[in-house]
């Protein structure tokens, strides 16, 4: 794509990625237009009134065909729907191209990429593969879904640097040329289906991951996938085990295609506590745990969760539940064992309080401190109070963040 020619870039979407895009633009000479959904009520003023100031115009509210008009491309934000929204029909019918952040960004770099996509465990997978490349090699950019957008650092990339990038099914919706010079795909779980018709039309984003991939390229694949994805490939195939931890074993691949051994991985492993909201100990009460894994966002997630607290053989009191994403509990019915008692939030409350109510005892609360109050009341010493929802948060809060920091607030205020 010949952008040297475009005067005019749309961004949809005032989200942090639009905001960094507009940015970039702007340092591209570029002429910039926003257009946003939500009213212009939802955000800033001080920093609208920054980027107006640069001569980004602004149109909140909804999607508006008059506003394109003049555009030479859109770029999209991941959270907008181009399924549904107004603007893919806009942008189809005045013939500009629309693609995501990733693809725009990837015509801008000369730096290999290496992506990484999943359903769970893209960010602890994508930040370990980062640490390790970084053992061996000096410029080695991190970013994507995991909360850094391509566009705040692109500029910086130079030809032989590494760029590690976590891929969300929405960000590989909107590429056209992309193509990772390592594409890993971690696993794929029913998720997200409250934004796909069904499962195949989400593992179909997922598989876009090796759509462009030139055969001296690496496709780096849980084997539980690769007869689903044997076919499609053309570059070349390096499967990995989705065995005991299939996040350490992708790492291994990947670090193994740039000469870097197993030890150290095992060594910068060994030293990486995992991230935050993803199975982190708030602290011991009275010899009750309690853990945060906030980021737990669908049933398989759980299910991991469950698993490694299981293993430690603690009894576990679960606090889940959220805003539902159209998926079905009952995969989890038969790995309840561990679980004592549960403890139920939010919009999806009665539908997993009907799936489990047989199982183990189950109660539903009215706000997530109620549940953790309500769970160490129920603890003894030596079990674990776990809070993994397996839904999304947006019914109760913000976004996972807020969920896992309000937890740890309501633990911290039992003690004090
Ligand atoms: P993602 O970025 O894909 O959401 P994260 O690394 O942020 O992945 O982890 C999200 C949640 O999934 C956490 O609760 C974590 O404990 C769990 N998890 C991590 N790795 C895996 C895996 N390989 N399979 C299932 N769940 C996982």
């Amino acid at each position: 794509m010949n952008i040297e020619s475009i005067e005019t870039v749309a961004v949809g979407g005032w989200s942090k990625t639009g905001m960094s895009l507009a940015k970039l633009l702007l340092t591209l000479g570029k002429k910039v237009k926003v257009t946003e959904e939500r009213e212009r009520g939802c955000f800033s003023p001080a920093l609208i009134d920054v980027f107006a100031r640069k001569g980004v115009c602004f149109e909140f509210g909804g999607h508006s065909l008059r506003f394109l008009r003049d555009a030479g491309l859109l770029i999209v934000s991941p959270g907008i729907d181009l399924q549904r929204s107004a603007l893919s029909a806009h942008a189809r019918e005045l013939c500009i191209p629309a693609v995501g952040e990733i693809e725009f960004c990837f015509w801008l770099t000369r730096a290999r990429c290496v992506g990484i996509t999943g359903t769970n465990g893209k960010s602890t997978t994508t930040f370990l593969t980062y640490l390790v490349l970084k053992e061996k090699r000096k410029r080695v950019f991190l970013g994507g879904n995991i909360g850094i957008p391509f566009s705040s650092f692109v500029r910086r990339t130079r030809k032989n640097d590494l760029i590690v990038l976590e891929l969300s099914s929405f960000q590989l919706e909107t590429i056209l040329e992309f193509h990772p010079f390592v594409a890993a795909l971690l696993n794929i779980e029913p998720d997200h289906l409250d934004r796909y018709p069904g499962y195949a039309e989400y593992k179909a984003a997922k598989f876009n991951i090796f759509r462009n991939q030139r055969p001296d390229e690496w496709a780096v694949v849980n084997e539980r996938f690769l007869p689903e994805v044997r076919q499609t490939l053309r570059a070349r195939c390096v499967p990995f085990s989705g065995g005991e931890n299939e996040n350490v074993d992708c790492v291994t691949r990947i670090a193994g295609l740039f000469q870097i051994p197993r030890e150290t991985v095992t060594a910068v492993g060994a030293g990486f506590h995992g991230l935050p909201h993803r199975l982190q100990t708030v602290k011991k009460i009275q010899g009750i745990s309690f853990i945060n894994d906030s980021k737990a966002t669908n049933p398989a997630s759980t299910l991991w969760a469950l698993q490694r607290v299981k293993k430690k053989g603690k009894r576990i009191l679960l606090i889940a539940g959220g805003k539902d994403k159209g998926v079905s509990y009952e995969c989890l019915r038969d790995k309840f064992s561990g679980v004592k008692q549960l403890f139920l939030i939010g919009e999806s409350a009665p539908k997993i309080h009907k799936a489990f109510r047989d199982r183990c005892p189950a109660e539903i609360c009215p706000s997530l401190e109620e549940a953790v109050k309500e769970a160490y009341r129920n603890a003894q010493r030596g079990d674990v109070v776990l809070l993994s929802p397996m839904c999304a948060s947006f019914d109760m809060f913000r976004n996972y963040t807020e969920r896992g920091s309000r937890f740890t607030a309501a633990v911290n205020k039992l003690s004090s």
